[in-house]
């Protein structure tokens, strides 16, 4: 509602005059994890991270972001693999003021002590998904107001991460987190099976086969968070991971130890085993029915999880004109506008696209993804952001695709954007030829089912090179696969790598 946004600005700005441009703000420290109130310097300048528990965000709250990354940022916003917003490219401290305005919007963590923890993540159709077997928003809302109300739990490692699959077509229950809820049937009742993260780094959590109804999965999350803090040293900077203190303590110790503090046994159901529905990652790109009657939902595709303000002040606009007023943001970077009605479909589509945005599968962005690169972090080897849209740029006019193909761009082998295995990974490093240094990429393809962290490498290419590469690479999936319902990763299992090298005659 323009009145509304008008009046938001008004406030921001009477604010910011106020206290002053760049007069000192609440930025209360740097940390290596950010927050709203936990900045982090970045080398494109100061970054700011804003948890969204859950990913759902009104247009209230998306105007005032909008506001922030204009005033202060480089302008757009980011959204991360945890369904957060990172604003970017901020040279002078945000107004206190204007921060706690923003607050009483209901973003950031209204505790300032525990604004760093890592966002809490749930299926982005929580609620509307119509093959979910419960909704897990309460449950999220459960777990961020206990986090909110409890200080001790800024001894939190900034990276515990908690996560709850409601069993619908979107799944998040492959995605890296400490702590894994997913929703199962058994005997037609609701329960979660508990999943944790054990052994080695960077490993999807694993399934303990333990049941919880839903209303035993906060005491057990309150429990898992105790014994965990009880285990570290207070007075190390160091916070261990919960892998690592599971690992210390041995994990049937650690589990002794939730129990003691449960007024309910824990125990192990026969169901089904956990399923890992990775190949529906990106099934949410589109239009789809929600479980509503005669309500949809648009998976719209941002160009590596980037919007510009006027993209967000747009969708905002959209969200209210035309459903109930939120938008969902997805830990693959993309976003949801929920709750269109059958007959605003054509109108929403045609806004979005004037709005330079779209919701096609077929569009090489909605698998891409890139770490900031060499314009945001020191380590990186290569501009990964830039060399993924000239990508996308080239892709765009060379090869149709009919299905999503993941393709990770990462500086540095930490692979901070996406950390499990996707189908093309390109791993930046530069290489010395000819008495110069020039930039390339290792290209690996998925093929182990995260048995090796980027899949198999196949060969070296210079950032010059890459296009033509991917492009050929696309090409014989395309015309060599057996069926348009073969993977991307099945079809390399198939196929085998040493293939392409015959086709790019090497
Ligand atoms: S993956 Fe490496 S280069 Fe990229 S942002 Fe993370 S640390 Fe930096």
């Amino acid at each position: 509602m323009p009145i509304l946004r008008l009046s938001f600005r008004i406030i921001f700005h009477l604010l910011s005059a106020l206290h002053g441009e760049g007069v000192p703000v609440l930025l209360s420290g740097f940390t290596k994890c950010p927050g709203l109130f936990y900045a982090t310097p970045a080398q494109d300048g100061i970054l700011s991270r804003i948890r969204i528990p859950g990913g759902i965000l009104n247009s209230q709250q998306c105007r005032a972001i909008a506001d922030i990354a204009d005033q202060y940022g480089g302008g757009y916003v980011d959204v991360t693999n945890r369904a957060n917003l990172q604003i970017r490219e901020i040279h002078q401290g945000i107004n206190a003021l204007v921060l706690k305005h923003v607050q009483d919007l209901g973003l950031g963590c209204s505790n300032t002590t525990v604004d760093q923890i890592r966002n809490i993540m749930t299926s982005p159709t929580a609620g509307i998904d119509p093959q979910e077997l419960i909704d897990t928003r309460p449950l999220v809302t459960a777990w961020d107001n206990y986090i909110t109300a409890n200080s001790q739990l800024s001894g939190l490692s900034a990276k515990f991460s908690v996560c709850f699959d409601g069993g619908g077509i979107v799944s998040v229950s492959d995605r890296i987190n400490d702590i894994v809820f997913a929703a199962v049937l058994v005997d037609g009742k609701v329960y979660f099976r508990l999943g944790l993260s054990v052994g080695a780094k960077g490993k999807p959590a694993q399934d303990t086969g333990i049941l919880l109804s839903p209303e035993q999965c906060l005491p057990i999350l309150i429990a898992l968070a105790d014994v965990y803090l009880g285990y570290l040293d207070p007075s190390s900077k160091h916070k261990l991971r919960l892998r690592e203190v599971i690992n210390s303590l041995g994990y049937e110790n650690y589990l002794q130890q939730v129990q003691q503090r449960l007024a309910f046994p824990l125990s192990c159901g026969k169901t089904e085993t956990w399923i890992e529905k990775t190949a529906t990652n990106y099934h949410h790109i589109g239009i789809h029915p929600q479980s509503q009657p005669n309500l949809f939902y648009f998976g719209v595709v941002l160009p590596l999880g980037r919007l510009e303000t006027m993209q967000i002040l747009g969708l905002a606009e959209l969200a209210e004109k035309y459903g109930s007023g939120t938008l969902r943001l997805t830990p693959w970077q993309n976003l949801l506008l929920t709750d269109i009605p059958q007959q605003a479909i054509a109108n929403v589509q045609s806004e979005i696209s004037a709005l330079g945005l779209d919701c096609a599968i077929s569009n090489i962005n909605s698998a891409l993804v890139a770490c900031s690169g060499n314009k945001g972090c020191a380590a990186s080897a290569t501009d990964t952001k830039k060399d993924a849209l000239t990508l996308a740029e080239y892709l765009k006019t060379h090869v149709a695709l009919d299905s999503p193909v993941n393709i990770h761009f990462s500086g540095c082998t930490k692979s901070c954007a996406q950390h499990h295995q996707s189908d093309i990974t390109l791993l930046g490093v530069t290489i010395e030829e000819e008495n110069r240094t020039v930039e390339g990429y290792r290209v690996y393809v998925g093929i182990d089912n995260n048995e090796q962290k980027f899949g198999r490498e196949y060969q070296f290419v210079t950032v010059a090179k890459l296009p033509a590469l991917i492009e050929q690479m696309l090409l014989v999936y395309k015309t060599q696969r057996l069926n348009l319902d073969e993977t991307f990763k099945e079809f390399v299992h198939r196929y085998g790598i040493s293939q392409w090298s015959i086709v790019n005659g090497q």
